[in-house]
C-alpha cells in the first residue's frame, strides 16, 4: 500500500439530502449516500440522470442547492474544490503536452513547492506500470497509457477519495476492459475510496463493489453487482443490468417459502423472499427471469423436463449464434405482448424459428416484481 491510511475513516463519502436544481429543472433530488473509506464506488446510469451532476458536487465543482458534503467527519459542502481532499480524474486526461510524463505527474508536488519529487514520481509512475515511459511526451503514449498519467497524477497528491467521471469513456472496446481491471488493481493497491461515473453497466459490475443505479436524478437501486443482477427491484434496474424477461403473473398462493403465481394458465412458483412485499393471493406480479438461466427444449421431449422446474411453452420466433451461446427470441401465448429472451449452449439442430419449445428454469432465479410499476 502506498498510503497508510487504509483504515482513516476520512475517506467516508457521506451525502446527505444533497440536491441540484438548474432553474425549474432538478438535476438531482434530495439524495442520501454514503460510500465507505476504501471502497471502489458506481455511479451508473443513461445520459442525463444526473451522476456527474452528483460527482461534482463531491469534488466541490457544482454548489448543491440543498443538502450537505462530508468526507469523515469534515463538512466540506462550501469548501473549495482545491481544499478538499478530493482528485477528480476526467474523460480528456487534460495532460501538459509539453510536459514528459515525468513532469505531467511530478505537477502536483512541484505546485507545492515540493522540491525532491524523484521517489514519489517514481513509485506512482511504477503503480501505473509506466516506469518506462517517463521521458515520454503524452502524444507518444496510448489513450489507456495516458490515462494511467492522469490517474498517476491525481494519486500523486493522496487524495482521500478519487473520483472519476467516465474516465474510459474515450477508449475502444478492448482498451477500456483492460483499463477496467487495472483500475481495479490500482485501487486495491492505493486502498483510497473511489466514485466511479459511468453509463457502461458491465463497467460498473467489473469494478465496483458497490454500484448506485441513478435514474432521473434519483438512485433507484443501492447494491452489490450481483445483488443488483440477481434481486432488482424494479424493471427500470433489471432491464439497465442486462436483458430480463417480465411474465405477468398473479398470486395464487403461499407455501412455506415459496410463492406460487398463476401465469397464462401454467404455475410458476418464486422464493418468498425474492417477491414483493405484498404477496396477498389475487396480487398481481411481474415474474422475472434473465435469459441464460432459462433452458430450451423442443416440445417432443417436452416429459424430459424435470419436475420442479418453472416452465412456459412458446415458438422460436428468431434465432442468433453468438459464438459462446445461442440466443433466442420466443413468442409465448403465456407472455401476451413481451417477447421472451432466452440463451442456449446445447445446440439441439431442431430448435430453429417456428419450432415449439418448453422453456424451463430453476425457480429460485426467478425474482419478483411489483406489478404496478410501468415497463420500460
Ligand atoms: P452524462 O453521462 O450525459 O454526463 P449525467 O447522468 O452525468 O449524464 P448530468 O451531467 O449530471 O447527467 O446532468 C443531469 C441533468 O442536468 C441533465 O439533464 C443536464 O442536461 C442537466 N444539466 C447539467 N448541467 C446543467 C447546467 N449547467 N445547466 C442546466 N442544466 C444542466
Amino acid at each position: 500500500k502506498t498510503t497508510p491510511e487504509t483504515t482513516d475513516p476520512s475517506g467516508d463519502v457521506r451525502l446527505t439530502r444533497i440536491s441540484k436544481r438548474y432553474g425549474s429543472f432538478t438535476a438531482v433530488h434530495p439524495l442520501d449516500l454514503t460510500v465507505p473509506q476504501g471502497s471502489f464506488f458506481a455511479l451508473l446510469g443513461a445520459s442525463g440522470c444526473g451522476k456527474t451532476t452528483t460527482l461534482r458536487m463531491i469534488a466541490g465543482l457544482e454548489e448543491p442547492t440543498g443538502g450537505t458534503v462530508h468526507l469523515g467527519d469534515q463538512d466540506v459542502t462550501h469548501l473549495p474544490p482545491y481544499k478538499r481532499p478530493v482528485n477528480t480524474v476526467f474523460q480528456s486526461y487534460a495532460l501538459f503536452p509539453h510536459l514528459d510524463i515525468f513532469e505531467n505527474v511530478a505537477f502536483g508536488l512541484r505546485r507545492r513547492g515540493i522540491k525532491s519529487v524523484k521517489k514519489q514520481v517514481e513509485e506512482m509512475l511504477d503503480l501505473v506500470q509506466l516506469g518506462e515511459q517517463a521521458r515520454k511526451k503524452p502524444h507518444q503514449l496510448s489513450g489507456g497509457q495516458q490515462q494511467r498519467v492522469a490517474v498517476a497524477r491525481a494519486l500523486i497528491n493522496h487524495p482521500k477519495v478519487l473520483l472519476l467521471d467516465e474516465p474510459l469513456g474515450a477508449l475502444d472496446l478492448k482498451l477500456r476492459r483492460q483499463m477496467q481491471l487495472e483500475l481495479k488493481r490500482i485501487q486495491t493497491e492505493v486502498g483510497i475510496t473511489f466514485v466511479h461515473v459511468t453509463h457502461d453497466q458491465e463497467e460498473a459490475m467489473t469494478m465496483a463493489d458497490t454500484v448506485a443505479v441513478m435514474n432521473a436524478g434519483r438512485v433507484e437501486q443501492l447494491g452489490s453487482p450481483a445483488d443488483l443482477y440477481e434481486n432488482p427491484r424494479t424493471t427500470f434496474v433489471a432491464n439497465f443490468l442486462g436483458t430480463s424477461n417480465f411474465i405477468e403473473a398473479e398470486i395464487d398462493s403461499r407455501s412455506g417459502d415459496e410463492i406460487v403465481l398463476r401465469a397464462g394458465g401454467g404455475r410458476l412458483t418464486l422464493p418468498g423472499a425474492r417477491c414483493p412485499a405484498q404477496t396477498a393471493p389475487g396480487g398481481k406480479v411481474l415474474a422475472g427471469v434473465r435469459p441464460e438461466k432459462i433452458s430450451l427444449t423442443h416440445a417432443d421431449d417436452a416429459d424430459a423436463v424435470p419436475a420442479g422446474r418453472n416452465r412456459i411453452t412458446g415458438r422460436i420466433a428468431d434465432s442468433s449464434f453468438i459464438g459462446v451461446s445461442t440466443q433466442y427470441v420466443i413468442d409465448s401465448p403465456v407472455c401476451s405482448g413481451f417477447e421472451v429472451y432466452a440463451q442456449n449452449i446445447d445446440r439441439d439442430p431442431r430448435l430453429t424459428p417456428g419450432a415449439e419449445v418448453v422453456l424451463h428454469w430453476n425457480p429460485a432465479h426467478t425474482f419478483g416484481l411489483d406489478a404496478a410499476q410501468d415497463i420500460d
